[in-house]
């Protein structure tokens, strides 16, 4: 499964989209290879519905840590 989001930097406040891929819930029937076509970040840690996500600026590669439900 496959998470993405857009975010502001919080360095040089420039936009940047990032995506990643995350293991899939129990339920779900069929494992889809999904595209990379965005900047990957890293999964720090899941508590319940809420991602703690690593990523790089786009612009100025500042390290952005931030929740995504
Ligand atoms: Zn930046």
């Amino acid at each position: 499964m496959r998470i993405d989001g857009k975010r502001k930097c919080s360095d040089c406040s420039k936009e940047f989209e990032w995506m990643s891929i995350v293991a899939q819930p129990a339920s779900a029937p069929i494992y889809t290879v999904e595209t990379i076509d965005k900047p990957q970040a890293r999964i720090v840690e899941k508590r319940g519905d809420t991602y703690l996500v690593n990523i790089f600026c786009s612009h100025c590669k500042q390290l952005n840590a931030f929740e995504h439900k």
